[in-house]
């Protein structure tokens, strides 16, 4: 073994080297999924140069990434069978901050041919090895070259001004990092610990990772399978592996490569859920990956708040990442990113709905609540109608408890008719019974009721719907034109026509400027009069109020 020979870090690395150790990244434990990363990447460069000119064949050295975690020596060791380093190569990428060879690899491979495995590499800003030096105070890489004539060298540095190069035996093809942890770092010497951030970050990263002996990611990272070749099984396997404790109630996998690639898994949940899942303060569940290792669990800006009981992963290469790999740096990117995931996901339940109806009212039952706050929260007409088209009323023409959805009800709109007409009851029978739908009852419509709570704010929310405008029987009733119905004379149930002028004149003055009209109806069968406020959903929270305290 020669002398070992020392060397500075070059001024801006020094620098750069600082604020990766000290402020780049929020969450120290990602230098373990960026060590990972990079030992990944050394072993798709391997096979890449064994696949191009028969280099590095080695048959008795497996793919592998090894881990070990030792808390007796306060030590973190990171040993892959990859390409390893040369001299050069160690000088080069990690003695020189943002200097990457794997953007160099990928350079290369795009210059020389159509770059089949390209999309496998994870590296690209050069920084992440430095991380590392967030928790070590000391740095050990043992590396050999797969090339034939290669020596082994050992790069050690404490990450202060300077490194430390020397010769170095018995060391194996690939690369051996060795982590002498920092005291308040001595966390990441426990195995379990380890365990849990590399399931976090790595999971899915092509190579088997063998902690402490175990191999721990079995799990496939299943998304990226043709839809029609996973198995409930593996479904059910990954959906647990997701954290959740029931089975999915639906699943969809989408995959494209237009207007971005995109690869994503959603899963909605069997249970309902409850109060503190549907408020505001719940968690997303839906997690970002970039070329299979984690770039943020639940990650709030990959769909619409309202969606966040869809669970899943969404997997895409186009995602412009920062240094750190924490933030998406497009916005412009990341909103056609979630308005495609969106429409997808509207299609699909819009398809669930057509295919199984039993089935999607069951979970339009359970989760109706989030549409509505979807459409309440929506940015635009276009997208308040996108999801409006999944709620679903029941009408005066549907049998008790059988609901249509909007669509529907335009289609079945007789020709005269110009607006979707609703009525907020608390009930069917107080709908049916109520003196207003008496008042438009002749005319035969269909009338949405709106039982639930939150219906009527979110229809005054959505005004309109295929260009339709939505519209309250109470107003349709004022809206008629100002003449009076004529009474048939000889009714004995009714006053006669003199009788109901001296009456309307009566109530105009008695009531003079608490009133904007009186007219005279004959629509009207069993209630005597109907009283229209041009504000009915406020007066219909009061009516509602009313009978709930009355039952
Ligand atoms: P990036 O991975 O973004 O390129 P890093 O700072 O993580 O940046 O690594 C810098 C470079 O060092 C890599 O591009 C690669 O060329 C080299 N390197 C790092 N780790 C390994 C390793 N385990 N085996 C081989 N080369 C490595
Ligand atoms: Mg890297």
């Amino acid at each position: 073994v020669g002398k070992s020979e020392k060397y500075d870090f070059l001024a801006e690395t020094k620098q750069l080297l600082n604020i990766v150790a000290k402020s780049l990244y929020s969450d120290k434990e990602v230098f373990v999924r960026e060590l990972i990363s990079n030992a990944s990447d050394a072993i798709e460069k391997l096979k890449y140069a064994q696949l191009t000119n028969n280099q590095g064949v080695d048959n008795q050295i497996p793919y592998e990434i090894q881990i070990n975690a030792n808390d007796m020596n306060n030590t973190l060791t990171i040993q892959d069978t990859g390409v390893g380093m040369s001299k050069e190569e160690l000088i080069k990428f990690l003695g020189t901050i943002a200097h990457s060879g794997s953007k160099q690899f990928i350079e290369n491979l795009s210059k020389n041919n159509n770059g089949n495995n390209q999309n496998s590499i994870i590296g690209q800003f050069g920084v992440g090895f430095y991380s590392a030096f967030m928790v070590a105070d000391k740095v050990q890489v043992f590396s050999k070259s797969y090339k034939d004539d290669e020596k082994a060298f050992e790069w050690s540095s404490s990450g202060d001004g300077s490194y430390e190069i020397s010769e170095a035996d018995g060391v194996t093809r690939g690369t051996k990092i060795i982590l002498h942890l920092k005291d308040d770092c001595s966390e990441f010497s426990k195995e379990d610990v380890i365990r849990k951030i590399v399931n976090k970050y790595s999971n899915f990263v092509g190579y088997p990772i063998v902690v402490n002996g175990d191999k721990i990611n079995l799990i496939q990272p299943i998304w990226l399978e043709d839809a029609k070749n996973i198995t409930e099984e593996q479904h059910e396997e990954f959906y647990k592996f997701l954290g959740n404790m029931d089975k999915p109630r639906y699943t969809l996998c989408y995959k494209t490569d237009a207007p971005l690639n995109i690869r994503a898994l959603f899963y909605i949940p069997t249970f309902k859920p409850s109060p503190v899942d549907i408020s505001q303060e719940a968690d997303v569940g839906v997690s970002l990956y970039s070329k299979k290792v984690l770039i943020l669990s639940k990650a709030n800006q990959i769909l619409p708040r309202w969606l966040r009981f869809v669970k899943g992963v969404v997997d895409s290469e186009d995602i412009p990442l920062n240094l750190s790999r924490e933030l998406l740096q497009d916005s412009n990117l990341i909103r056609k990113l979630r308005t495609v995931l969106t429409q997808r996901i509207l299609r699909y339940l819009n398809e669930e709905a057509k295919y199984d109806e039993q089935k999607f009212m069951e979970f339009y039952s359970d989760y109706n609540l989030y549409f509505k706050e979807g459409i309440y929260r929506a940015a635009d007409q276009n997208e308040k109608e996108e999801i409006a088209s999944l709620l679903r009323f029941e009408t005066n023409k549907t049998e008790p408890g059988k609901t249509i959805s909007l669509l529907e009800y335009v289609k079945r709109m007789k020709s005269e008719q110009k607006n979707i007409l609703y009525y907020a009851a608390p009930s069917r029978e107080i709908a049916l019974n109520s003196p207003y739908f008496e008042a438009i009852k002749q005319k035969d419509n269909e009338i949405l009721f709106l039982f639930e709570q939150y219906d009527e704010m979110i229809v005054l929310q959505l005004q309109q719907f295929k260009g339709k405008q939505l519209l309250g029987i109470e107003q349709e009733n004022m809206s008629e034109k100002n003449k009076d119905d004529l009474i048939i004379e000889g009714d004995t149930r009714s006053l006669s026509n003199s009788e109901a002028q001296e009456l309307k004149t009566w109530l105009k003055t008695t009531l003079s400027s608490k009133i904007k009209n009186v007219k005279i109806t004959n629509k009207l069968d069993t209630h005597p009069c109907v009283i229209t406020a041009e504000n009915m959903s406020f007066l219909r929270h009061l009516i509602k109020t009313s009978y709930m305290q009355r039952e």
